[in-house]
């Protein structure tokens, strides 16, 4: 590192609030200084771009507009609001935490910095944001983004995945923040990250602490921050039933409510299942992989048929890369006897059925086509277009299902 002298944090400091005063966005959250409402935005913007952000801010808070109002809902309502958004623990952990807020606080966010980072699912940075640019404190808010403008200018060569260069670049912000202008201070960093300093080809030219940057002056603005790179996610091949109702069910789609714990919790899906090794990378339409999905199905008491291929899609999570291969599947009738158990989530299965998955099943489910269907394992339901209002769908199988609905219209269906 350069040596850091007063006088290029002076500067730093200095023009950075003068750039930020001229240039800020007018974002909705930038509009009243309600904590309750900052704190929403820093969740919602984690991993998220701020124009994705907007529209489900403003429905979020049109729909809770107090900390009260948010505890005393029902998650699916939450979930719903949060639908497309992603990482849903995220939402649920923003009720939680309101409602420690309702119990311990008398449901106004503390201006306490220690209480604030007790809530459930705030870190240390959404702490920082939340007591800086809500109560002015001068606590650091320091992310990814406000790292790599850190790392830029004062040529800072530490690795940001490390928490001791975390810890370093704290301490930086609190020596940064001029006296009184927390609030303005963070947001200016945060902006010059999201607008000038950006992740590839910083606009230098345009910055307004171009002249003491020391990592443009040695060169470095495309080479910083050092990153170690993370995990890439794993790759899961997954058959995903697109399963038609038929007779009372006709025009109907059956999904199911994945567990109360773990990934997507409680969240709304297509059932899906990993695929088998036997096929999964073969030609579409792809007979093994029907078989699996068929025998997986049946296994789970649900009784439908793949009948075709209808497309690839794809989910991704910070830790799993889900390759989706869709198919379009008939309801068939049920044995008696053999529906109401609670369905697993398909990825916590350790192992499949290898007698299930025999490529005769296909034959035995037809086989049953006479008999009346009736009853669901636990968890699964047909639904119609307008139960999708009230249900939470992780974003890929809302898509699908629109798309379903969608092309149903067009065939006059
Ligand atoms: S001069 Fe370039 S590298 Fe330095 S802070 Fe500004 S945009 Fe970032």
């Amino acid at each position: 590192m350069t040596t850091n002298t007063l006088e290029q944090k002076r500067y730093f400091s200095f023009e950075l609030l003068n750039w930020y005063t001229r240039n800020k966005r007018d974002l909705p959250w930038r509009r009243h200084r309600n904590p309750f409402y900052i704190w929403i935005s820093e969740i919602m913007l984690q991993q998220t771009r701020v124009d994705t952000v907007i529209p489900y801010f403003n429905r979020f808070i049109a729909r809770f507009p107090t900390i009260e109002a948010l505890a005393e809902a029902p998650e699916e309502d939450v979930l719903k609001l949060w639908e497309g958004l992603g990482y849903y623990s995220r939402a649920r952990n923003l009720q939680a935490a309101a409602k420690q807020v309702v119990e311990l606080h008398g449901g106004q966010v503390p201006d306490d910095t220690q209480a604030v980072a007790a809530l459930k699912g705030v870190g240390p940075y959404t702490t920082g944001a939340i007591m800086s640019i809500a109560f002015n404190r001068p606590e650091p808010a320091v992310d990814g983004n406000v790292m790599r403008v850190l790392s830029r200018y004062f040529l800072i060569e530490e690795d940001i995945m490390k928490g001791s260069t975390r810890s370093h670049m704290e301490s930086l912000v609190r020596e940064l923040i001029p006296e009184g202008r927390a609030s303005d201070f963070n947001q200016a960093l945060m902006e010059l990250g999201a607008l000038v300093c950006t992740p590839k080809s910083p606009h230098c030219l345009t910055c307004p602490v171009m002249e003491h940057c020391s990592g443009r002056l040695a060169g470095r603005e495309e080479t910083l921050p050092v990153k170690t790179k993370a995990k890439p996610p794993r790759l899961e091949p997954r058959s995903v039933a697109l399963i038609e109702g038929s007779g009372d069910n006709t025009g109907r789609l059956l999904v199911r409510q994945r567990p109360a714990k773990g990934l997507l919790a409680r969240m709304w899906e297509l059932p899906h299942e990993l695929a088998g090794p036997e096929g999964y990378n073969g030609p579409v339409p792809d007979e093994p992989a029907m078989d699996h999905l068929a025998a997986h199905l049946l296994a789970e008491g649900v009784h439908a048929r793949p009948v075709r291929y209808v497309r690839e899609a794809e989910h991704t999570f910070s830790h799993i890369h889900w390759n989706l291969r869709v198919f379009q599947c008939e309801e068939v009738a049920a044995p008696a006897g053999k529906a109401g158990e609670q369905p697993l989530a398909a990825e916590q299965r350790a192992s499949y059925s290898t007698t299930a998955a025999k490529p005769g099943a296909l034959v035995a489910l037809a086989d049953q086509a006479e008999q009346a269907s009736s009853t669901l394992p636990a968890g699964y339901r047909w639904i119609s277009e307008a139960d999708m209002s009230t249900m939470a769908f992780p974003k890929v199988f809302l898509d699908l299902i629109t798309e379903y609905y969608a092309k149903q219209k067009e065939n006059g269906c």
